[in-house]
């Protein structure tokens, strides 16, 4: 019988394996079947990555934008015919249901089209000189150099979706590493490229752990930008070995949903069941907490378990299918730990709480409700990435304020209330990248600036800003006055 496939790594325009040899397995959590193998990189690929990034690098400058639009556009031509297969790879080795996974391939499409747009009309000033009016100053925006892009795995599609090709056509060469749990579909991402005509060396790949082969990237000396999603802690480790590289974090939130007296509870229910259950949990700006006031507490706690108990904890190649394993078993372990300790200083499990029992994999978690959670318990206060809704309550607004500032977290917010008067008073408030009135924190577009603040992240992307993240402010200054006199 055959076994699993063995995928490569693309570098310098060549499907490859590692130097030393060495490879790795990639497992489902929905199934427990090995879905393949890949190279496990180490630091002579991730030196001939750099090598062959830093070559092409300037043909890719020169490309006119046109070009770059073109190429852009043949890439979305190249996933595609593909979406349906994809995201069923998407869903075997990340575990999101079917239906998520078919959405998130889908909508790397329409981002990458809309960046392009973007870069289509990107617009310099040119200035007059303010103490020299015979001076001009014509701003340009040029390119980063070689790009690192480094990715998780709850997005495996819509992460590098948002950076990998924009870097590119930003005039960037790009290696990009993704996570060691989904590294399956960005071996199909580099496969559209290919087929699109990418230049040799513009885009690399690599594939294996992030503590060697992310770190040797990030301590590159020719890599000029870092591009990186993940971990908080993983995010204060590169941003110190990176020195003094461009360098763009989008790290871990813990964001609150806060719900106050006036809410329409109905909707605030329906809101927290799909910010706190979607992807099982596994989203930087799930609803991480959910701070309600304590005169409706109990009416919302009652609806958000009723909500609950309408999500499907299923295989997640199912239609029917609402939540499904969860990726890896120390964020299972983690979220475990969590409840666990919850439950140690007196919080209740309302949903949910255990393993699920005779399923293929033991990484099936269901929803779960745990009320009379503190701040001073982890489900209070840090970002736990799975199925939870962790609730907490609170009399007044400025407390409310407080509890949601307190873990310093700042990526996305939400307040559900009747009143725009409050909604306002609120969102100058809290200290976070974007405040959500009446939706989930759980909340995304292709045209508002995405990131955080504190220890949410460094920089902004998303719409135009993508664009501004991959390139550099370069002034050219000429004098239109007088010509100088020619020498004698
Ligand atoms: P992670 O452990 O920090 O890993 C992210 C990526 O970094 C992976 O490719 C990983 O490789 C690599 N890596 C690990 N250690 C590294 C090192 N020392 N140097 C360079 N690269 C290294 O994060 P995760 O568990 O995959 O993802 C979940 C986290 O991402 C959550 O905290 C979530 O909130 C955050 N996130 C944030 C956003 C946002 O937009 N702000 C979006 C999505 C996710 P390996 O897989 O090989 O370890």
């Amino acid at each position: 019988m055959d076994g699993p496939p063995h995928l490569r790594m693309f570098i310098d325009g060549e499907w490859c394996d590692a130097a030393s040899g060495a490879s790795f397995e990639v497992r489902s959590p929905a199934t427990g079947a090995v879905l393949a193998t890949l190279p496990s990189a180490g630091r002579e690929d991730v030196h001939r990555a750099v090598d062959a990034a830093e070559a092409a690098q300037p043909r890719v400058a020169r490309l006119s934008v046109k070009e770059r639009a073109e190429l852009a556009t043949r890439i979305t031509d190249a996933i595609r015919p593909n979406v349906e297969a994809w995201a069923l790879d998407l869903t075997l080795e990340q575990g999101k249901p079917i239906r998520e996974s078919r959405l998130e391939v889908s909508e790397v499409i329409p981002n990458i089209l809309w960046n392009t747009e973007d870069l289509k009309r990107v617009e310099t000033p040119v200035l007059e000189g303010y103490s020299k009016p015979e001076m001009l100053y014509l701003l340009r925006r040029e390119p980063l150099g070689t790009v690192a892009v480094i990715t998780p795995w709850n997005y495996p599609w819509l992460l590098p979706g948002e950076f990998v090709v924009q870097a590119l056509v930003s005039g960037n060469a790009v290696v990009f590493k993704p996570a060691s749990t989904t590294p399956i579909s960005a071996v199909h991402f580099l496969e559209a490229m290919e087929r699109a005509g990418v230049p040799r060396g513009a885009m690399n790949l690599l594939t294996g752990p992030g503590g060697t082969a992310g770190a040797a990237l990030v301590e590159h000396p020719r890599v000029d930008g870092i591009c990186f999603t993940g971990e908080t802690a993983t995010g204060e480790e590169i941003s110190h070995r990176a020195g003094l590289k461009k360098i763009s974090l989008e790290l871990g939130g813990a964001g609150p949903l806060i719900v106050l007296d006036d809410a329409d509870l109905g909707k605030a229910a329906r809101d927290i069941a799909f910010g706190c259950y979607n992807n099982a949990g596994q989203v930087c700006c799930a609803n991480g907490r959910i701070l309600v006031q304590e005169s409706v507490h109990d009416a919302l706690a009652h609806r958000v378990v009723e909500e609950t108990r309408r999500w499907r904890l299923d295989d997640p190649r199912r239609e029917e299918t609402d939540i499904g394993p969860m990726n890896n078993a120390p964020t299972l372990a983690k979220v475990e730990r969590h409840v666990a300790e919850g439950v140690g200083r007196g919080a209740r499990v309302l949903a949910g709480g255990a393993r699920a029992t005779g399923r293929p994999t033991a990484l099936y978690y269901p929803p779960t409700v745990v009320d009379g959670v503190t701040t001073e318990m982890r489900l209070g206060h840090a970002e736990t990435f799975g199925p939870v809704a962790p609730l907490l309550t609170f009399r007044t607004l400025d407390e409310a304020v407080e509890m949601a500032n307190l873990p310093r977290y700042g990526l996305s917010m939400a307040v559900h209330t009747a009143n725009l008067h409050r909604a306002f008073s609120l969102a100058r408030e809290l200290k976070t990248g974007q405040v959500v009135v009446n939706d989930p924190v759980l909340y995304w577009d292709y045209n508002h600036p995405w990131g955080g603040f504190r220890r949410s992240g460094i920089g902004r992307v998303a719409g135009k800003w993508t664009i501004e993240s991959f390139t550099e402010l370069k002034t050219v200054i000429v004098n239109v006055g007088e010509s100088p006199k020619p020498p004698p």
